[in-house]
Formats: structure tokens, sequence, C-alpha cells
């Protein structure tokens, strides 16, 4: 039985976040930025000065953490204990920790129960790098989207000096290809199009006509099928 859940996945600055937020809207979804929980757990290593090879310690972190997404006028607040966060986390050495602390298995297996949990709850527009593959592999719908390393790098730094966050466009490249490369080569959950996923190369594609193809499909799966459950 197919769920009531868009899986949106892709690499770093590939448009998943503008794509998955405007997708939600439209169908009435709540949306789920996985990578959020992620950076919020990063946040909190960093506020308590553990590092990547602090695995045991972060998977004791993490259990004790209470992550919250709040939505507040179609805008997303990110919580962690409480605190909002929803601004620091978008700093480049949170996204840079996040990425090995997502490969720590414990880490994935206590934020698996809590998306799937948030899914339980109606229909929902998910973006992450798993979503499609080992979150919601029931998803009605799934998106890989993907564009290349320089205009996906180039896409980053925008957005991060439209936040303040004053940084090279070279830096911001050189963390993405790492990240990259990290995520993809993971043993536990890597970032990689489930094989029934629909691939869109976002290079050449302006946000609304990619948010238009996903609307396409959702519409078409969605309605020409039995009712998908929650
Ligand atoms: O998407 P975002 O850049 O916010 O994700 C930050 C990091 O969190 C990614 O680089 C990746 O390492 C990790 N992540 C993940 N699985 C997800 C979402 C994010 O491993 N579903």
């Amino acid at each position: 039985m197919k769920q009531r859940v868009v899986a949106i996945d892709g690499p770093a600055g590939a448009g998943k976040s503008s794509v998955a937020k405007r997708v939600a809207q439209a169908l009435g979804y709540r949306y789920l930025d996985t990578g959020a929980l992620y950076r919020a757990l990063a946040w909190k290593a960093i506020k308590s000065g553990l590092r990547p090879q602090d695995a045991s310690y972060i998977v004791d972190m993490t259990r004790e953490t209470k992550v919250e997404l709040q939505q507040h006028n179609g805008e997303q607040r990110v919580l962690v204990d409480g605190e909002d966060v929803t601004e620091a986390i978008r700093a480049p050495e949170v996204a840079n920790l996040a990425s090995p602390i997502s490969a720590i298995p414990e880490v994935r297996e206590i934020l698996l129960d809590w998306q799937r949990d948030f899914a339980r709850q109606g229909g929902t527009v998910a973006e992450g790098r798993d979503t499609g593959t080992v979150v919601f592999p029931n998803a009605g719908v799934k998106i890989f989207l993907t564009a290349s390393l320089d205009e996906r790098a180039r896409r980053r730094h925008r957005e991060l000096l439209e936040r303040g966050i004053n940084i090279s466009l070279q830096q911001v490249k050189l963390d993405m290809e790492a990240r990259d490369q990290r995520d993809s080569t993971r043993h536990i959950a890597p970032l990689r199009p489930a094989p029934d996923a629909v691939i869109i190369d976002t290079e050449h594609l302006s946000l609304d006509e990619v948010v238009e193809e996903v609307l396409k499909i959702c519409r078409a799966r969605f309605t020409n099928e039995a009712p998908p459950s929650t």
C-alpha cells in the first residue's frame, strides 16, 4: 500500500527545500525537512563540545534531545530542547558536522522512528537524502533532484549571503563536494535515487518549473491509484 508521502531526495543545493515547501503548500501536506534533524543534533554537539569521533556520546546526546519542527504561517521553526535554532543550524560548520553525525547508525535509527511518527500524522512532503530509499520505501511519489556541483554551489552561496553568512563561493563548493562524497559513500542509507524515483535535473529549470513537474507527478499518482494510506 502506497503512503501519502512525497519523498524528495538529492544532494545539497539541488533545490529540495524550496521545491518541497511549495509542493507541501499546494497539496496541503506537512513539510518534513529531515536535514534539519541532523543539523539540530550537530548544533547541539558543537554547543556540547563534541567532535565527530565522539560517536557514543553523540548517540547518548541524540537519545536525550528533543527536536521539534513547528510550522508557523508556512515557515518552519526548528527547536532543540525548546530553544529556537532555526537560523543557527544553517551555519556552514553545522552542515559540515551534520554529515559525519548522520553516518552514525544508531543516530539514523533514532531519527527513523521520529520521521515515521511525523508522517503518521498526515500527508507529508519529506526532503533529504534517504527519504525515498529507507525512511519511506512505500512513498506514493519519489523524486530525486540533481544539478551540477557548480550550479548547486552557486545557489547555496547566494542563499548563505542572503542569510548574512559571509563565505566564499570556492569554500561553499569545497564543503559541498566533501559532504556529497561522504553522504554518497557511507555504508548506511547512502545518498542515491530509489529505483522507482523520478530523476529531475534542475540545472536549467526555474523553481516554478520544477514545482510544476513534481505536482504533475503527484496529481497523476494520487488520483489514478487507490487512495493511499497515511
Ligand atoms: O539537507 P541538509 O543540507 O540540511 O542536510 C544536512 C546533512 O544531513 C546532509 O549533508 C547529510 O549528511 C545529512 N542528512 C542525511 N539524511 C537525510 C537528510 C540529511 O544523512 N535524510
